[in-house]
Parts: C-alpha cells; sequence; structure tokens
C-alpha cells in the first residue's frame, strides 16, 4: 500500500514537472478566424453533395476546382483551352494551372468568407503541398480542416451511372436520375434547363479517374498528416445523403 501511495506521488511530481517544462502546452499556432474545409473522396464519393448541402444548411461558401475549370473551358481562354484535353480524358489537369485558378478565385472572394468548403482541391500531393504553402504566406487568417470520405469503388461506377447533372454552365446542379421527382422529363429542379450526363461519367473514364485517384490519395493523406491540419473520417457506404449530412455536422 506503502509502495503504491509512494509511486503515485512520484507520478504526480514527473507530470508536475513535465508540466513545467511546457511538454503538455500546445504548440504556438498563429491565430485564425477564418476555415476552408477539403473533403478527401474519389469522383462520385458524394463530395460535391455534402458541399452543396454545408451551403444550404450551413451558409457555408463553396468553390469546386472541377468547375471553376469547366467555366475556364467555356470561356475559351488560354487557360481552358489547356486544361480541357486533360479534362476530356479524365486525367488531372496540371498543378500549375489549377494553382493559378485556385488563387486567384481566393484573393477575390477569402476576404467576404468565413468558412469556405473546397470540392475536388487539393486533388495531388503537390497541390495539397503548394496549398498549404499559399495558406500559410497569403491567408494566416485560414485554419484547414480536412474530412476524408470512404466508400467502395464499385458503390461509386453504380452511383455514376445514375448521376445526371444541369446542361447550364453557371448552374451545374448534381441529380441521382433515380430520384428525380418527374422521371419523364429530365430538367433541373432548380433552373429547369436539360439535364445531361457528363462526357466523363462513363466507365471507362470513371474506371481511369478512380485509378488516378487511388495513385494519388495516399501521398496527400501524408502531406496533411505532416503539416498538422485537422483530419477526419467520414463512412459514407450505403448511408442516404440525409445520415452523411447528420454524421458530417457532428464533426463540424
Ligand atoms: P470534377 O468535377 O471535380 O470531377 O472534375 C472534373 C475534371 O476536372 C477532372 O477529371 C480533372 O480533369 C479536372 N480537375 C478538377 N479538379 C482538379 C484538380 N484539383 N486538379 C487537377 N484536375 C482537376
Amino acid at each position: 500500500m506503502e509502495k503504491m501511495f509512494g509511486l503515485m506521488l512520484l507520478a504526480v511530481v514527473v507530470m508536475i514537472t513535465l508540466s513545467a517544462c511546457g511538454v503538455f502546452s500546445k504548440k504556438e499556432q498563429p491565430q485564425t478566424t477564418k476555415t476552408i474545409l477539403t473533403f478527401l473522396g474519389a469522383p462520385g464519393s458524394g463530395k460535391g453533395t455534402v458541399a452543396e448541402q454545408c451551403v444550404k444548411d450551413l451558409g457555408y461558401a463553396t468553390m469546386s476546382t472541377g468547375n471553376l475549370l469547366r467555366e475556364a473551358v467555356a470561356r475559351g481562354d488560354e487557360l481552358g483551352k489547356k486544361a480541357e484535353s486533360f479534362m476530356k480524358e479524365g486525367k488531372l489537369v496540371p498543378d500549375e494551372l489549377v494553382m493559378a485558378l485556385v488563387e486567384e478565385w481566393l484573393t477575390k472572394n477569402m476576404p467576404k468568407i468565413s468558412t469556405l468548403v473546397l470540392d475536388g482541391y487539393p486533388r495531388t500531393a503537390a497541390q495539397a503541398t503548394l496549398f498549404i504553402d499559399l495558406l500559410k504566406n497569403k491567408f494566416p487568417e485560414v485554419a484547414l480542416r480536412v474530412v476524408n470520405i470512404a466508400i467502395s469503388d464499385d458503390a461509386i461506377v453504380a452511383r455514376l451511372a445514375d448521376r445526371l447533372v444541369c446542361s447550364s454552365k453557371p448552374c451545374q446542379a448534381v441529380y441521382s436520375r433515380k430520384l428525380l421527382k418527374d422521371q419523364n422529363n429530365l430538367v433541373c429542379e432548380k433552373c429547369g434547363n436539360p439535364l445531361i450526363r457528363r462526357e466523363d461519367d462513363n466507365e471507362t473514364v470513371v474506371r481511369n479517374r478512380l485509378k488516378v485517384y487511388a495513385d494519388n490519395v495516399d501521398p496527400i493523406i501524408k502531406v496533411y498528416k505532416e503539416s498538422g491540419v485537422r483530419f477526419d473520417e467520414l463512412n459514407v457506404e450505403g448511408k442516404t445523403v440525409e445520415a452523411v449530412f447528420a454524421e458530417f455536422k457532428k464533426l463540424v
């Protein structure tokens, strides 16, 4: 009994000493007042849907590099022309083109945003490193958080076979065909324009995009873990959109 008391006393003394030496104190972090939330998840994992709900239900702003790139392609400017051939083949657009679009967008929009959800960016370890550096150097008021969406490839292929998007470039709303209210008239429920299948949603391109994703994701996770940003998992396999969002809200 006496021996145990002695050991406990010793443990308390060691803890107090370590604490006084600052061993348990948190690392100095710069003051952050804004958040950028980024999702990791294969194409078709539902990142865009969660991002959309963040905007509708939580009032977050959102930015999708896929949308920015499609807008650049539609404008037909120099950057859009360069990006187009990569996108048609389901390949990643080079990092420096995407980085230029992202930096331009953040510089213009971040001053009026408090929480931003990124959709589909960063998508490579190099993009993640560049992005973390960009935030550190140009947006020190922003804290980055990562949510990793977990789902199997088979569930994704089935989901994308059923996906329709609005043909209007400024709208780009996404639908599950089987959930549309009017199955005989495939039009956008928001703006009334026709719904179409994305060119890169066919199975060959999807399999290529999943491979590209799998090849890139581990090094990205490594970059995040090493940089110390907050990293959470969200498992969406077999879950409804509502169930996924309820779980997401518990995380944030
Ligand atoms: P998404 O709409 O996010 O599925 O993106 C569609 C296509 O745009 C992708 O297949 C890529 O060709 C391109 N893309 C979108 N975001 C990125 C990114 N962060 N890095 C490189 N390419 C991208």
